[in-house]
């Protein structure tokens, strides 16, 4: 998941970015409009958090811009244009939710889990396994799997690229242990312990050497 935040206030930028990183996704964050514009007409993200008071291009216009392309790209408004009108303005505009400043970061989080689940379907099911996005919850056969705020993450990884290869060192960074020598080792010991949690599910975690992991289904007979 790859989460594009647009806000010129660099306390906030900060708080936000730690906020996204905090649950499991990756951010890239512009301080103005017109930067803002060019990168989402060239790269693709999973949703934009989007402030509305920006220098050299207002986040209304770069929402505009990006209806105009017609991509579909869910967007969270985030403003201190706290009225009414201003609220109905970016909605009919094509926001899809909007925040005003001050918010709560929890608040914050909840906005983006919905917004990034309407993309994904409420649920995702592979093989037994049955993710909910939003809750983060994992079931096998109707039964909750107990996992830790780190194999949360791993595992919330794991299949939000399903099919493809998770990278190692992007695992490391996103479970949260800045000595990448020390991360890649703890990511080892979680991936062990989440292939047993997973084989009651009928699932597998491959080892691509020298590149990361692979979620999938086991072979029928093992
Ligand atoms: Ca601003």
């Amino acid at each position: 998941m790859r989460i594009l935040i647009v806000e010129d206030d660099s306390a906030l930028q900060r708080g936000l970015e730690q906020a996204i990183v905090g649950m499991g996704y990756l951010a890239q964050v512009v301080g103005d409009g017109e930067h803002a514009d060019t990168l989402l007409a060239a790269e693709q993200f999973d949703l934009v958090v989007l402030d509305l008071g920006l220098p050299r291009l207002d986040g209304l216009e770069v929402l505009r811009r990006l209806r105009a392309r017609r991509r579909q790209l869910p967007v969270l408004i985030l403003s201190a244009r706290d009225r009414t009108e201003d609220r109905i303005t970016g909605l009919n505009s094509g926001a899809d939710d909007y925040l005003p400043k001050p918010f709560d970061l929890a608040e914050f989080e909840a906005r983006v889990r919905a917004l990034l689940r309407r993309g994904h379907g409420a649920v995702t099911c592979f093989g037994r396994l049955e993710w909910h996005w939003e809750s983060r919850q994992a079931l096998v056969d109707g039964t909750a799997l107990s996992l830790s705020p780190k194999d949360l993450i791993l595992l919330e990884s794991l299949l939000q690229q399903a099919g493809k290869v998770v990278n190692k060192e992007s695992l490391a960074w996103r479970m949260g242990d800045a000595d990448l020598a020390a991360g890649e080792n703890m990511v080892e010991v979680y991936i062990h312990r989440m292939r047993r949690k997973l084989a009651p599910a009928g699932l597998a975690i491959l080892t691509v050497r020298g590149v990361g992991y692979l979620l999938r289904e086991e072979a029928d007979g093992g």
